[in-house]
């Protein structure tokens, strides 16, 4: 049976979790905006589960806009705000820490309309360096600070908190985005709570069907829709909804903080066992993931293997592991968040990514490990 190690890329789906949607497909499939009685009642139906999937992320249920997933939603909120009619400077801050729905999005932003798009560098943590946050914020007005919350390549956690303080100091009308894609599951998040504007979700990283995703979105801050027809979710996100879904995203994330603490400690031990088997097994190994990292998220260098030939050995024995990050097309570049850690001796390219989740087993680890060991044996150059 195959041993799945990458978590970050994707989330299985829970049996509860099929069964729930597969019974609200059958019994819930109306047309939200139709008139008559079955019609009203899937438009009730998603008003109440909206309001669940607003309590869960400490938002409002006004806050919430349903997408199809977090490069849907990213993508809205970063050309939402461009394209709305606020006052415009024209420049956008963001980090070199983002994952491609943000970063290609700033591209086309910045060829196709104009703008200049600042990067502030990551330290050595591989979270954003807040002096030269701070000095960008001081040098420029933005029309958006746009910011990964917890990396998907290193589970590095962004100092939002922080970051919300010194934009408050400094640029108190700034809206902020939060790229939280990796955050659900692994760190409370609570919208209110952070003082940030905007905030993208995608839920099959959390044990949902992939195509569901959540755009949060303050109500004083103004966005231009960037998909126009029905005028559904209030003029922002026109498509017929499926209330099958929106049930079943909000089941999704009631069922995911009910069992935070559960599946966060059982995580933190395999972790904690992964190290212990590598060191009891000898092996040259660095955790590339810095110490705070969250625990689900483990990069590791082995310096005497390509992490490319490591991954088609495993993949050989039916173990899946990452490198870098899977959420890119473009396999072949090599991954800038790596990249920017100035390891020794291009080690980046030596970088595999474990993402562990409450599925994984210490018994998975140990054969993890046992054929980490006999592809080092074999290969190590
Ligand atoms: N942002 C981060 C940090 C991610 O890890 C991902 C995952 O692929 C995305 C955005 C894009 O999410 P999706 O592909 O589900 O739209």
């Amino acid at each position: 049976m195959t041993v799945y190690f990458d978590h970050a890329a994707t989330n299985f789906i829970d049996q509860d979790v099929i069964d729930f949607l597969a019974k609200e497909l059958v019994n819930n499939n109306y047309n939200p905006a139709a008139r008559y009685t079955s019609g009203i009642e899937a438009a009730f139906s998603i008003e109440r589960s909206v309001s669940k999937i607003a309590s869960t992320l400490g938002a409002k249920t006004e806050e919430v806009i349903i997408t199809s997933g977090a490069t849907e939603s990213i993508n809205t909120a970063l050309k939402g705000i461009v394209f709305a009619p606020n006052p415009k400077h024209k420049r956008i801050l963001s980090s070199s820490g983002e994952h491609p729905a943000t970063t290609e999005t700033l591209k086309f932003i910045e060829k196709q309309l104009g703008y200049t798009i600042d990067y502030c560098p990551l330290n050595n943590q591989g979270v954003v360096e807040l002096n030269q946050l701070e000095e960008f914020l001081i040098a420029h007005d933005y029309d958006l600070l746009t910011l990964i919350q917890v990396n998907n390549v290193l589970g590095s956690v962004n100092p939002v908190e922080k970051i919300v303080k010194l934009r408050n100091q400094l640029r108190p009308n700034l809206p902020i985005h939060l790229d939280a894609v990796q955050s659900l599951a692994k760190i409370p998040f609570d919208f209110e709570n952070l003082g940030i504007q905007l905030a993208s979700f995608s839920l099959h990283k959390i044990g949902g069907p992939k195509g569901s995703g959540i755009l949060l979105k303050s109500e004083d801050t103004r966005i231009e829709p960037l998909i126009h027809g029905g005028g559904q979710q209030n003029n922002l996100r026109s498509g017929t909804e499926n209330p099958a879904f929106v049930a079943t995203m909000a089941y999704v994330l009631e069922k995911m903080q009910r069992d935070f603490s559960r599946n966060n400690s059982h995580v933190v031990e395999l972790k904690q066992h992964l190290i212990s088997q590598l060191e009891q097994a000898r092996i040259n190994y660095q955790i590339i993931s810095p110490q705070d990292a969250v625990p689900q998220i483990v990069s590791i260098c082995f310096p005497e293997l390509r992490a490319e030939t490591l991954l088609n050995i495993l993949n050989k024995e039916q173990i899946e592991v990452s490198i870098g990050s899977a959420c890119s097309s473009k396999k072949s570049e090599r991954n800038q968040v790596l990249k920017q850690l100035n390891l020794l001796n291009n080690l980046d390219q030596y970088v595999i990514r474990i993402s562990l989740d409450k599925n994984n087993t210490k018994t998975e680890i140990n054969n993890l490990v046992k054929n980490v060991k006999i592809a080092l044996d074999k290969y190590a150059v």
